[in-house]
């Protein structure tokens, strides 16, 4: 019997060597050349569907003795390919671990599985007076587990920053089968660096008592003067949450659902303020400073209720690239005119959220065909922003396995030492999500890695894939 049916075998029917089932998880929701999918090993030989701890446990224990690589996954939404095997052996899917433990009304905390899905959570809290504090825009789609080892800001962010932030204590499962609970610093090494050095299964999450949300939508001419809108509410008017999104990607989303309000040029800031803080003339009174004009209260509510919904876009496309970065909110202003500049702007369409501390999470969809003979190359094109925003005091928004590369500069020096240190003591074998902290090697020269050559690769070919126009089909 080889090792792979002993595993099978002892672990039950929570394992499978299916193909069918491993074709399945050798990918995320991300779209990658199939040059870069061909460098890795990414179709793994078993996956494990755990349902209990004791199911994580065995699993990695199983791994360990095999010299199995590990690969945990929630619901691969994250595009970075941190959910991709790297090297084969198991994925231990959590997506079934997703019961909600206990409520603490009294101290608004919920204990959860890391597969419990966003959405879900939001609903199960409903009863108890309570809400998630912060969500990403996958929440009907996410796992909770999954956001935390990944790292990111979403809903929520203006008033109750990153997902970090929000999560009060954590049980991790290591390869020898123990658990831990961390909280605090300890807890620090676990988040961004997608379960490189540990399963999370069990989340201790801070709620926020549900309430009605007043809504606001505002048109500002420019950047600046949406900024400069953005920086003033987050001093004054308690917001909860707030996003910015560009013409061009109100009209990339009026092409993909016809829904989108028209707004010409200039920008749309939608803001959601906890009812029992909102201050209606306040908000009108700081728009008007900054050259804003309030929008009629029903288009407020649909980008409100179309929060879950961002990558509808797509439907613009047929394609669109995607390029994420954070950028202190006094340069955003400077790093979207350096952007419109660099891109042809009638392509692209920018989305972002304000998060609390004067900073922007960006998003920058640029329109493409994937289908198209130049596509690979223009591929180079979602990394201009980013390149840009470093220009301005920005960073990447998260490493995963293509960037693994920028991981040092996404956690800061400090916590890249000290997760790499911890790594190599707990996990010499590099089984444990490999390829995530430092980039995979390349299949012919091991030495060289993988997200190293992409950053590089990119870096050359972006000044000339940014003379490579993409053309928008006329619509019929
Ligand atoms: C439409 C859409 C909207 C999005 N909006 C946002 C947004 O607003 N903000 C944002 O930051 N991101 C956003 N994302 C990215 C993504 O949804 C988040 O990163 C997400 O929460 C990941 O959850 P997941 O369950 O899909 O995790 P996965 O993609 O499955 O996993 C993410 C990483 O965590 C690891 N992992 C998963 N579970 C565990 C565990 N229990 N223990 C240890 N490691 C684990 C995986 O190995 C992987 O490296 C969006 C994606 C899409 C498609």
């Amino acid at each position: 019997m080889t090792n792979l049916q002993a595993c099978v075998q002892t672990l039950g029917e929570v394992a499978t060597s299916d193909s069918q089932i491993l074709r399945s998880y050798d990918h995320d929701l991300g779209e990658m050349p199939g040059v870069l999918m061909a460098m890795v090993n990414h179709t793994p030989q078993l996956v494990v569907a755990a349902r209990t701890v004791d199911d994580v446990r065995r699993a990695l224990e199983l791994a360990a003795r095999h010299g199995l690589p590990v690969t945990p996954r929630g619901q691969a939404s994250s595009g970075y390919g941190g959910a991709i095997p790297s090297k084969g052996g198991m994925v231990l899917d959590l997506s079934n671990m997703n019961r909600l433990l206990s409520v603490d009304a009294v101290n608004a905390t919920v204990d959860v599985e890391p597969g419990v899905i966003w959405e879900h959570l939001s609903k199960a809290l409903a009863p108890h007076g309570l809400d998630n504090r912060v969500c990403p825009t996958s929440a009907p789609s996410s796992t909770v587990g999954g956001w935390f080892a990944m790292g990111g800001v979403g809903i929520g962010s203006l008033r109750h920053g990153s997902i970090r932030d929000n999560v009060l204590e954590i049980d991790v499962a290591g390869l020898d089968g123990s658990v831990h609970t961390y909280s605090g610093d300890e807890m620090e090494v676990f988040h961004q660096t997608c379960g490189s050095l540990g399963v999370v299964t069990r989340l201790r999450l801070a709620c926020r008592k549900a309430e009605a949300m007043a809504l606001f939508a505002a048109w500002f001419p420019s950047a600046d003067r949406a900024s400069g809108f953005l920086e003033g509410a987050e001093r004054a008017l308690a917001p909860y949450s707030a996003s910015v999104q560009s013409a061009g990607y109100a009209s990339m989303r009026g092409q993909a659902d016809g829904h989108a309000p028209v707004i010409g040029d200039g920008f749309l800031v939608s803001l959601a303020i906890p009812r029992s803080d909102a201050d209606e003339t306040a908000v009108a009174r700081l728009a008007e400073e900054h050259c804003g004009k309030p929008l009629p209260r029903d288009i407020a509510e649909a980008e409100w209720n179309g929060r879950y919904y961002p990558m509808r876009i797509k439907k613009a496309g047929p394609s669109a690239l995607v390029g994420e970065f954070y950028i202190p909110l006094e340069r955003f202003a400077a790093c979207w005119n350096d952007i419109v500049t660099a891109l042809p702007k009638d392509e692209l369409g920018l989305e972002a959220f304000a998060v609390r501390g004067g900073r922007m999470a960006v998003l920058i969809y640029i329109l493409d065909d994937a289908g198209t003979l130049l596509y690979p190359l223009r591929m180079a094109k979602a990394m201009i922003p980013l390149r840009i925003a470093a220009r301005h005091g920005g960073g990447g928004y998260a490493a995963g396995m293509w960037f693994a590369g920028m991981a040092k500069r996404i956690f800061g020096e400090e916590k890249f030492a000290h997760a790499k240190a911890r790594k190599d003591a707990l996990d010499p074998h590099g089984l444990l999500n490999p390829g995530k902290l430092k980039g995979p090697g390349l299949p012919f020269l091991p030495f060289v890695s993988l997200s190293g050559l992409i950053l590089f690769g990119t870096a050359v070919i972006a000044p000339l894939s940014a003379r490579l126009s993409y053309t928008r089909p006329k619509a019929s």
